[in-house]
């Protein structure tokens, strides 16, 4: 049983290295973004509240990100643990994480963070935006998405590592020099 958490600005490759993370670790990969995506793909209620967060680079509120992710967790195939990717962003998400950890007797194993500079994002990201099309890949909503990050989510990085929990990996550099470091960490994670 392992739960981990993948935290890291916009841009800082988090879905780039999810999967290989997850695979060592042999759980699934559990990513809101992806999966907020797919809702307003599918036009589903969910989708379209989610939507307008998106596109302006804002959180989509906790009570329904929360909700969200307590739903996803309790499917068959978390069982064994999960790699949440983009969740918690906010402490009171990291509040309810915990919650749900406990109730179920077990405890968050590590937070991984990948650190890359401000400007090296924005520049992945408008690189990005030009092969990807994403809604959110826009210069302005690109900023408002480290500011949020800055905001909202960085004391939550520092919260868990006064718990010792934190793995911090550089994410600069090419994409296999990142792959090592992620390897590295899985087995410091799951020795
Ligand atoms: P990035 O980290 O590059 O911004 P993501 O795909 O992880 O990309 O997230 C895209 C958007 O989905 C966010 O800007 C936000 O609107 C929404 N989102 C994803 N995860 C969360 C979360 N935990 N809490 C609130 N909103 C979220």
């Amino acid at each position: 049983m392992t739960t981990v958490v993948l935290m890291g600005p916009p841009g800082a490759g988090k879905g780039t290295h999810a999967e290989l993370l997850a695979g060592k670790l042999g759980v699934p990969v559990v990513s809101t973004g992806d999966i907020f995506r797919a809702q307003v793909a599918a036009g589903t209620e969910l989708g379209r509240t989610a939507q307008g967060y998106l596109d302006a680079g804002e959180y989509v509120p906790d009570e329904v990100t929360n909700a969200m992710v307590c739903d996803r967790l309790a499917a068959d195939d978390a069982r064994p643990g999960f790699l949440l990717d983009g969740y918690p962003r906010t402490l009171d998400q990291a509040a309810v994480l915990d919650k749900l950890l406990t109730d179920q007797g077990r405890v968050l194993d590590a937070a991984v963070v990948l650190l890359v500079d401000q400007e090296d994002l924005v520049r992945r990201l408008l690189h990005r935006a030009k092969i990807e099309h994403r809604s959110d890949d826009t210069e302005d909503v690109i900023r408002r998405r480290l500011q949020v990050y800055a905001d909202q989510t960085v004391p939550l990085v520092s919260l868990y590592g006064e718990r010792d929990l934190l793995h911090e990996v550089d994410g600069t550099g090419d994409v296999a020099e990142v792959r090592e470091r992620i390897l590295a960490v899985a087995c410091a994670i799951q020795p």
